[in-house]
């Protein structure tokens, strides 16, 4: 007996000796340390498959940019291999996709990937925000939807990413990077969309951890000529954080956030790019001095923080299994990004940081903002269209973010003052949360369940109609008067008893 155990117990641990490693997953190789002419090689063992044929796709669009990127481009001298290094037919079908023979017997895909830009000043086709940025000796920004593939055949798998690196350089990004020797670091994935979300920058650190309540926040700047800096661009922010998190109702969903800036110097004038992450921003800025630089990040920051809450905590089905490829888009980007704005212009005068002028004008600025847009078209169709529809697509931050002011005041009104905006997103990450989208046409239903019967109509007059938002009467309850052919938002001298508690309720003023 003791020895058939004993015989049992070898055979298990000789088995665990011998486990091949982890083969469902994609494992990628990217080789930083030897780029080349602008160049860096790049290879990847795709998971066990039993398939004839896969077609491998490289990002025509990502989340949150609603222009074909095409990020194929980047890549040349696609080859495949079986593990006799014998060369395996593959085909370029266009810029973003290879059709691949054997597929079950491939070893290894090796290509280049090209850098997108090497300075803020230059021409490029894409943003530079959404390309990678490769300078050898002193900094790479990696954003792997430049980089990294899958095939269609081959969803839903987990990543490991093996970076060869200068030995001086640090790994910046949302995700933990676990250093196995001093030029190798490893990061891994849950998803393809989970490694894209969450750009890298690599270079001598400069680099200050701030903590928010239980969230870690990652501060990493890269500038040619200033060195140390970090500290006192978190010193903004954490300010800005902490307010923020006071905002949330006292925690935030979050574990770990990253700021990730790029800075170059330029001659004159000042430029920003910049693409929301869920756990980090990356902000390229081109100045000729720092001077400006804290006063720029804290407004980005605030926005792209919000975006804690939604898209990632609360987004819908389109956005939690985005096709790389042909997206079909969330009908949403009211709530993605007219709230976040709207978050953003409401937290400082609810978290005191500003006076009621200035919440007014902030109130204006959105007003005169909405007018260079067409307001009579459905949000809904606005969002579900946005790629065709990108000369309006600005407007989400502007009457966006007044639909939500309205949503906000109505709810006040219906709630005795109890219910807002703040409560209502703290409603919906609770029913749903990063891994569990909603169905987009269900949307408005649960947020009515969850609210007031009254709401239903809000959403079909405003968000799926396209009726002009309710502003003047919603700022009216709050003891505001908006003059609509000056565009201008004045306090009402002798304000009601009932208008003074909404105020207060809305903005606690
Ligand atoms: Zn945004």
């Amino acid at each position: 007996m003791n020895k058939l155990l004993l015989i049992v117990a070898l055979l298990v641990s000789t088995s665990k000796l011998f486990a091949q490693p982890q083969d469902d997953s994609y494992q990628y190789k990217i080789d930083l340390l030897n780029e080349k002419n602008n160049k860096v090689n790049v290879s990847f063992i795709l998971p066990k498959n039993n398939l004839q044929r896969g077609k491998f796709v490289m990002p025509k669009l990502i989340p949150g940019y609603y222009d074909a990127l095409n990020l194929g481009q980047y890549i040349s001298d696609f080859r495949a291999f079986n593990k006799n290094g014998k060369s395996i037919a593959a085909k370029r079908l266009d810029t973003n996709t290879w059709i691949v023979s054997d597929l079950k017997n491939i070893a290894k895909i090796s290509y280049k990937v090209s850098g997108g830009w090497e300075h803020l000043m230059q021409n490029t086709s894409n943003g530079k925000s959404t390309a990678s940025m490769f300078k050898k000796d002193s900094v790479f920004i990696i954003n792997y939807s430049s980089l990294v593939g899958y095939f269609e055949e081959i969803k839903n798998r987990t990543y490991s990413v093996t970076l060869k690196k200068n030995r001086k350089f640090f790994p910046s990004s949302a995700l933990d990077y676990i250093s196995k020797n001093d030029t190798t670091d490893i990061v891994s994935a849950k998803d393809y969309r989970h490694l894209v979300d969450a750009p890298v920058l690599y270079c001598l650190p400069d680099t200050t951890w701030i903590k928010v309540g239980n969230t870690n926040v990652l501060v990493s700047f890269y500038s040619k000529e200033n060195r140390s800096y970090s500290k006192t661009l978190a010193t903004k922010i954490e300010t800005i954080l902490n307010n923020q998190q006071a905002y949330l109702g006292g925690k935030l969903p979050v574990n770990k956030y990253a700021f990730l800036i790029y800075h170059e110097k330029i001659p004159k004038g000042m430029m920003a790019d910049g693409l929301e992450h869920s756990n980090s921003t990356m902000c390229l800025y081109g100045s000729n001095t720092l001077d400006r630089l804290p006063e720029a990040l804290m407004g980005v920051a605030s926005h792209e923080f919000f975006h804690i809450l939604t898209p990632l905590s609360i987004h819908s089905e389109e956005v939690q299994n985005f096709n790389f490829l042909n997206p079909r888009l969330s009908r949403h980007l009211w709530l993605y990004e007219g709230m976040t704005e709207y978050a953003t212009i409401h937290m400082p005068i609810k978290q005191h940081m500003i006076n009621m002028q200035e919440f007014i004008k902030n109130i204006e600025g959105k007003i005169k903002g909405m007018d260079k847009f067409n307001n009579k078209l459905s949000m809904t169709e606005m969002s579900t269209n946005a790629i065709k529809m990108q000369d309006q697509y600005m407007n989400f931050y502007q009457k966006g973010a007044l639909l939500c002011l309205c949503l906000d005041i109505r709810l006040r009104e219906l709630s005795n003052g109890n219910m807002g905006t703040q409560e209502l997103m703290q409603k919906l990450i609770k029913r749903y949360g990063p891994e569990k989208p909603f169905k987009d046409e269900d949307l408005f239903n649960v947020i009515t369940v969850l609210t007031f019967p009254e709401i239903r109509q809000f959403f079909k007059d405003y968000v799926e109609a396209g009726r002009p938002i309710p502003l003047k009467e919603s700022l009216l309850k709050v003891g505001l008067d908006y003059n609509e052919s000056a565009k201008t938002v004045l306090e009402i001298k002798n304000p009601s008893a009932s208008q003074l508690s909404m105020r207060k309720a809305w903005i606690n003023q």
